[in-house]
């Protein structure tokens, strides 16, 4: 395609398509409200659109494969209409060069340069290649009013982006920079407009939750607390937020992801039971059981102390849910630490969890430094070992809701019967039951009868 031949004129429509964690999801919130803001208008349709948005995910190779795929399959557009490919998020920033050596791929975006998209898109239809690539120390788009879906009853929050911990197998400190902290009172202000409009639930997100910190002004965490002991301001961190929010919006409920065991304090897990309308789970990954594996992946707590966070949530809140991730197979992971991670399953019996198997990331400390030297068919054992051992528990903690009554919100229709809804219970279940005459956004009593795995069914019940 000649890119000069490009109607700048013309009205532009965008499809956007988002791979990885939630937070990809709330970013591309972001990016929509950019662009629409802007003069650009959001399809759905492909054969529609004159932009096409990936917003990637590079935290794994096969992530990074299922993108480069995906792009395969879109460029018969390319031979059919003047289009644009940008690639935006995570990806763009490890393989800005390839992309733009490659004549699909019109400009590539950066985590942080969100607010240039609209520049870049005109400056591409002209014919430019771009790459903006750059780590801010400010920009939390704590300015920017996400798009949201009509109808929806949840929503997620971005409060830090970033990551500061560094863990040796890690992208993310690479693709999203230094952690940085958004102004409490505009999450707050967020959280309100939200309930506002119809929300009941929010997902307050960061890689590292529990090291939100704030005391003033945006800025890096690091610098922040040089200026507390220097200043000695009053600061709000994790829990301080936590609490303020349940005050604020008493009949929201909160949820959060993704807690760090290394930085999860006391003071979070209290405030989380003290307030009914704090969701009563911790996604809280351990990645090891094993504490050679744990320091080589600079995961900064040991297995003791991983299990003792795990019992101070249970005696504060013993009906809290926890789930994790689990990485198999890292650098130099023998059988005694691949047992030592499945004796520590044992111990927790999580109600559920991500397992994946390792996956060198360029430019990471573990791909630079150590040796991937367990042996892919050694990997793929051990991972089908602890998904079917993580099945085993999410059964047993499945069993134990059999005749209990759960307090559910319901979220939306069950995908496999269109008489049933599903929706959420506080520990983050799934459960579906018969649609009676309840609506979406409504929060129902419903009587657990049967259970899977992944999901409890149950039929509603009259509040007494
Ligand atoms: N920030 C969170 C933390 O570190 O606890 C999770 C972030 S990451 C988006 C989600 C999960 O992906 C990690 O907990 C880890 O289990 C997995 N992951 C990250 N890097 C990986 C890699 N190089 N190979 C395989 N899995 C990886």
């Amino acid at each position: 395609m000649n890119e000069k031949k490009f109607n700048v004129l013309k009205k532009n429509f965008f499809y956007i398509e988002s791979y990885g964690c939630q937070m990809n999801i709330s970013d591309n919130e972001i990016v929509i409200s950019i662009l629409l803001n802007n003069g650009f208008f959001l399809t759905e349709n492909l054969k529609i659109a004159n932009i096409i948005l990936l917003n990637s995910c590079s935290i794994r190779s096969k992530v990074e494969l299922a993108i480069k795929n995906r792009l395969q399959k879109l460029k018969y557009l390319k031979k059919e209409k003047p289009i644009l490919f940008g690639i935006l998020g995570c990806l763009s920033n490890s393989m800005k060069k390839n992309f733009l050596d490659n004549n699909l791929i019109n400009f590539t975006i950066g985590p942080d340069s969100y607010k240039k998209i609209p520049s870049i898109i005109r400056l591409s239809m002209k014919g430019e290649k771009i790459s903006h690539i750059f780590s801010s120390k400010k920009e939390t788009y704590n300015n920017i009013k996400p798009f949201r879906k009509k109808n929806k009853i949840t929503a997620f929050l971005s409060i830090t982006r970033g990551c500061d911990n560094m863990c040796t197998f890690c992208i993310v400190p690479f693709t999203r920079g230094r952690e940085i902290s958004r102004d409490p009172y505009s999450i707050i202000k967020e959280c309100e407009t939200l309930y506002k409009k119809g929300f009941k639930e929010v997902t307050l997100l960061g890689q590292n939750v529990d090291s939100y910190v704030w005391f003033g002004s945006d800025g890096l965490k690091k610098r922040i607390y040089k200026k507390i002991y220097t200043e000695n301001k009053k600061i709000i961190d994790f829990s301080k937020l936590l609490d303020l929010l349940a005050i604020e919006i008493p009949f929201m409920r909160i949820r959060f992801s993704t807690s760090n065991p290394h930085d999860m304090s006391n003071k979070v897990i209290e405030v989380i039971s003290k307030h009914s309308n704090i969701c009563k789970h911790i996604h809280l990954p351990v990645q090891s059981g094993s504490d050679k594996i744990l320091k080589l992946m600079n995961r900064k707590y040991t297995r003791k102390q991983y299990l003792s966070l795990i019992q101070k949530i249970k005696s504060i809140i013993p009906e809290c849910s926890i789930s994790h991730d689990i990485m198999t197979g890292f650098c130099n992971e023998d059988e005694k630490d691949h047992q030592e991670t499945i004796s520590l399953m044992n111990e927790v019996k999580y109600n559920y969890g991500y397992m994946f198997s390792y996956s060198p990331r360029p430019g990471t400390y573990s791909y630079n430094k150590l040796k991937d030297n367990v042996p892919e068919f050694i990997k793929k054992k051990r991972l089908q070992e602890i998904i079917d051992l993580q099945r085993d528990h999410s059964i047993f903690q499945m069993k134990k809701y059999i005749g209990k009554i759960q307090e559910v919100l319901i979220e939306g229709e069950s995908k496999k019967n269109n008489q049933y809804w599903y929706g959420k219970n506080t520990q983050n279940i799934v459960i579906v039951f018969p649609k009676k005459t309840y609506k979406i956004g409504e929060t129902v009593f419903i009587k657990i009868m049967d259970y899977t795995s992944a999901t409890l069914m149950g039929i509603g019940i009259e509040k007494k």
